[in-house]
This record gives C-alpha cells, sequence and structure tokens, in this order.
C-alpha cells in the first residue's frame, strides 16, 4: 500500500524515476557518508543506499512512511524522527552529505541547520521550492539575495542545477520546485567575527529598506571604523567579502 500524502508534513511525492536519478547523481561522491532527509516512499532512496561503498542514512518523521521503507527496503538504516531535533553526531563520526527531495514547510530550517553544520557538512543536494532555491543562489543586487544567500555563500559554492515542474509530484505542490547544489568552499574560517557577521547579515536584511548605517543601530557598537561606503548602502547591495569587511571594522 502506498503512503497517503499528508499535507502538514510537506509531503509531495516525486513519480518521475528519472528526476529522482539526476538528484541521486548530482552527488559528487566527496564523502562516502550521506544522508537523506524524508525519503518518503524512496524514490531517491533506492538510487542511493546501494552505491557501492556508500555508508547510507535516512531520517523521516512519517511512521507510515518509514513502515513502508522497511517493508520495501529492509536493508535500509532509516531513523523515525526529526531531522530539526537531530544530533548528527549520533550518526556520523565523520563528515556527511545531506541529499533530500526536502519537506518544503521546513525548507529555511533545514538549510540553517547545514550551515550550523557547516564543518561536517561538505555537501548538500536538494529540491525545494524553486522561489527558495533561487534565494540561496542569488547574487548581491537581487530583489531575492537575502540571509541565506550571504550566509552559506560564505562558506559554500552554490549551484542552480535545474527547475522541476508541479506535475512531476503526488500531489502537486502549487509552486514549481528547483534542485541545487552546495559544496563547500576551502574557506575554514571568515577573517572576522563569525558570530559577529551572521549577526550583521541578519540585522541587515530584516530592515532591507534601510541604509547600514541606520540598520546597524540596534547593534550598540560604534560604526566609527566601518567605511562610508558600506554604511550608505543597504544589505542587499553587499557582497559577502562587503560584509566581512564590515564584520572586522566593527570589532
Ligand atoms: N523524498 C520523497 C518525499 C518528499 S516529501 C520523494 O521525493 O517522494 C518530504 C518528506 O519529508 C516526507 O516524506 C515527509 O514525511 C518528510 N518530513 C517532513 N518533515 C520532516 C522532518 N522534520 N524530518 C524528517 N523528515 C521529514
Amino acid at each position: 500500500m502506498e503512503v497517503r500524502a499528508k499535507k502538514f508534513l510537506g509531503q509531495h511525492f516525486l513519480k518521475d524515476e528519472n528526476i529522482a536519478r539526476q538528484i541521486a547523481e548530482s552527488l559528487t561522491g566527496i564523502t562516502p557518508h550521506v544522508l537523506e532527509i524524508g525519503p518518503g516512499m524512496g524514490v531517491l532512496t533506492k538510487y542511493l543506499y546501494n552505491m557501492p561503498d556508500i555508508d547510507f542514512h535516512a531520517i523521516e518523521i512519517d511512521r507510515e512512511s518509514v513502515s513502508y521503507l522497511h517493508q520495501h527496503y529492509p536493508s535500509l538504516h532509516v531513523i523515525e524522527g526529526d531531522f530539526l531535533a537531530l544530533d548528527p553526531g549520533t550518526l556520523f563520526s565523520e563528515p556527511f552529505a545531506v541529499i533530500g527531495n526536502f519537506p518544503y514547510n521546513i525548507s529555511s530550517q533545514i538549510l540553517f541547520k547545514v550551515f550550523d553544520n557547516r564543518s561536517r557538512v561538505p555537501e548538500l543536494v536538494g529540491m525545494f521550492q524553486k522561489e527558495v532555491a533561487e534565494r540561496v543562489a542569488a547574487k548581491p543586487g537581487s530583489k531575492t539575495y537575502g540571509i541565506l544567500s550571504v550566509l552559506l555563500s560564505a562558506y559554500y559554492d552554490i549551484e542552480y542545477l535545474f527547475t522541476v515542474p508541479e506535475h512531476v509530484f503526488n500531489p502537486p505542490p502549487k509552486v514549481k520546485s528547483a534542485v541545487i547544489r552546495l559544496r563547500r568552499n576551502s574557506i575554514t574560517t571568515l577573517e572576522c567575527d563569525e558570530n559577529l557577521f551572521v549577526k550583521v547579515v541578519k540585522i541587515g536584511f530584516n530592515q532591507r529598506r534601510k541604509t547600514l548605517r541606520n540598520a546597524l543601530r540596534q547593534l550598540n557598537m560604534p560604526l566609527d571604523n566601518v567605511p562610508d561606503r558600506l554604511l550608505s548602502l543597504r544589505a542587499e547591495q553587499l557582497s559577502v567579502d562587503d560584509f566581512i569587511t564590515l564584520t572586522k571594522s566593527l570589532s
């Protein structure tokens, strides 16, 4: 019996085998340790868990999907649980890649969690709502450029791989989807206080119509050493390097 799609879990099952294989094959193999989030009925999973030398785990919150997977893929390691509550250290002692046709209701939270674990996640391949994928891959100056674009591109090379239409899902979502790939760049630590960097980016974009001079007031830190050029801009006009320069000049 197939799993009945539950809206509150963001379940839209992919029906197109070619797209499923393309997503699975977008992993570059940089690490043999792989975590799939939300396997559902296993459309991606079956292309992954039998790959040679793969150390594969999946986490799925939906009990009905988990029992479907146990029945159809008895040798698969699937945990029943919430990825957002997972301590990845309990599964992997080595760096691991993250893959999935993700539950769209928690897209940003998944991306923030990957960001927090950036030293352990060298690669992510995943399907998101097209709009989220575009935001992640956005460049400075564009309307969709935002917190996740800056934070993630500070540490990852981001590629927009391909767009996926609504009708290849059951049930079809209301929006198009897209697959992106994030690969960790060579930067281990930014040349600035990284916690302050995150704070500056968030404050800047949370008041994205204000210039940084005004937005950053709430930091309560002296802005005297910050180049005027940066203070007179809005967050969406700054590159990652600009944000690093700005953060350095604050501390
Ligand atoms: N990968 C499957 C299912 C995609 S739908 C496919 O492509 O067909 C998203 C899946 O994520 C669902 O199976 C849903 O139950 C699961 N899910 C939702 N929230 C989750 C969470 N917090 N942690 C783990 N899995 C979750």
